[in-house]
């Protein structure tokens, strides 16, 4: 059973689907008003991996995750660019793609757009006023959060102490510091849109209730995000979602932020980096060993030496892969996963996601497996390595040759080579490197055998 922290108790709760076999799933996505950080790395990570982990535990997943094209940073951004601020959003919005796409990252099963839900956010903005939940004053409406009991729940603050931790805002057209505005009248700008408040645009908190009830109900199992994003945002939502009587998410999980020399990392410490030159700077599953390498919740700290250590560790899971496949190949395997190291694994993952215990795990087999596959244990060996490919893949790391056919030709080459390099035999062994070469194949000889790649990733 999938147990899971929720930042609304501060337990570890177990996850109880809705719908029975089905986990509906809301993940707060990015603004798309510049490359893409390495913090929003994380983030998508965390949430794939939570995702993959459920549906190999058979769970189908509707994964709902939106992009915000409607902000002040994309209409700033606009203008230092002299683009029209849909331009803008549509530029990074395709970076941001791209860049999940280095990331192996599993696209959300619905993505969608604020701009999109305007109608449908100003009816709850409506429905708001109507319950005298929300007021409208003169540059705006906004939400009275004076008006929910447990205002506060997500940040685990009483209100006074919000209240004394809020910038003081000098908005006298705001009852209390804290409430937040749901539509923002503006005029002498690019971007709004009609209401019966004036003409504007909604603030940022509206969107995702309205998104996230539309697409998967008025109530749903998780919802997620940055830890950053608990308060308010995230208050903010449910404020408004309890507002019109709705449970909205049963569980809120909020991962930890990210630690570079030991500060946090932000985009006004200067101290960031961007995920495209992260990921693009190594092997692109490096920064998804880093993520599963820390508890979600913990800080986790991204450094040069770190991500090179991680690519190191890549290299071991690959050469066991490979170790794995030609023995395979030898004996004409028919896989059968190691059902003890299966139950291993889930046990970390079913624990609030323990993917550091459950990454040590396949490590800890790739040995057991190396030893095994030493003294000549092939069965037990075979059995180790295909429970690792098998966890590799669950956890979004296997590498781009797995999922390539290697021809058998180049694979009888090859295990022609093996074996005149095994008995010393340079010359030909020489001669069959070349000829794989001419059909695209490199051998790299590790110590332990030699290791088949297609030329195109070398
Ligand atoms: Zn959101």
């Amino acid at each position: 059973m999938v147990h899971l922290h929720n930042s609304a108790t501060g337990q570890i709760e177990e996850l109880k689907p809705i719908r029975d076999g089905v986990v509906t799933m809301y993940v707060c996505g990015p603004t798309v008003y510049d490359v893409p950080h390495i913090g929003h790395g994380r983030f998508v990570l965390v949430f794939d991996i939570l995702r993959r982990y459920l549906e190999h535990q058979g769970y189908k997943v509707v994964h709902v995750s939106n992009i915000t094209d409607i902000d002040d940073k994309i209409l700033t951004r606009a203008v230092r660019e002299n683009l029209q601020p849909s331009e803008i959003a549509s530029k990074y919005e395709a970076v941001w793609w791209e860049t999940l796409e280095m990331l192996n990252v599993l696209r959300p099963t619905s993505v969608p757009h604020a701009t999109q839900y305007i109608d449908e956010m100003l009816g709850l903005i409506q429905e708001l006023v109507r319950r005298e939940m929300a007021y409208v004053s003169v540059d705006g409406v906004y939400f009275d959060i004076a008006k929910v009991s447990d205002y506060g729940l997500l940040a685990h603050q009483t209100l006074d102490s919000l209240r004394a931790g809020a910038r003081i805002e000098l908005n006298e057209n705001k009852r209390s510091p804290l409430d937040f505005v749901l539509w923002k009248i503006t005029h002498n700008e690019r971007w709004t849109w009609n209401s019966p408040y004036g003409r504007g645009r909604p603030g940022w908190h509206t969107e995702c209730v309205v998104m996230a009830q539309d697409l998967l109900g008025e109530s749903f199992d998780i919802h997620g995000g940055g830890a950053d994003l608990a308060f308010p945002h995230h208050e903010n939502e449910r404020a408004q979602a309890i507002s019109l009587g709705h449970n909205f998410a049963s569980i809120w999980v909020h991962n930890g932020f990210i630690v570079t020399g030991g500060e946090k990392m932000s985009k006004s410490l200067e101290n960031y980096v961007t995920l495209p030159e992260l990921v693009g700077g190594s092997d692109p599953r490096s920064y998804r060993l880093l993520v599963l390498q820390a508890h979600y919740r913990s800080p986790l700290e991204v450094n040069g030496a770190l991500i090179l250590d991680a690519a190191r560790a890549l290299m071991r899971i690959d050469s066991a892969i490979e170790r794995y496949r030609r023995f395979a190949n030898q004996v004409s395997y028919t896989p059968q996963p190691n059902n003890a190291m299966i139950e291993a694994f889930s046990k970390h993952m079913d624990n609030d996601l323990d993917t550091p215990s459950a990454t040590a795990g396949i490590f800890a087999a790739i040995s057991r497996m190396n030893g095994l596959f030493d003294v000549g244990e092939v069965d037990q060996g075979l059995a180790i390595g295909c429970g690792i490919v098998e966890l590799v893949s669950v956890l979004g790391l296997a590498g781009i040759t797995d999922d390539l056919t290697i021809p058998s030709e180049v694979t009888e080459l090859f295990q022609k080579r093996e074996l005149a390099r095994l008995k010393k035999d340079f010359q030909t062994s020489d001669e069959l490197r070349k000829e794989l070469l001419l059909r695209g194949w490199v051998v790299e000889d590790a110590k332990s055998g030699g290791i088949l790649k297609p030329l195109r990733e070398v």
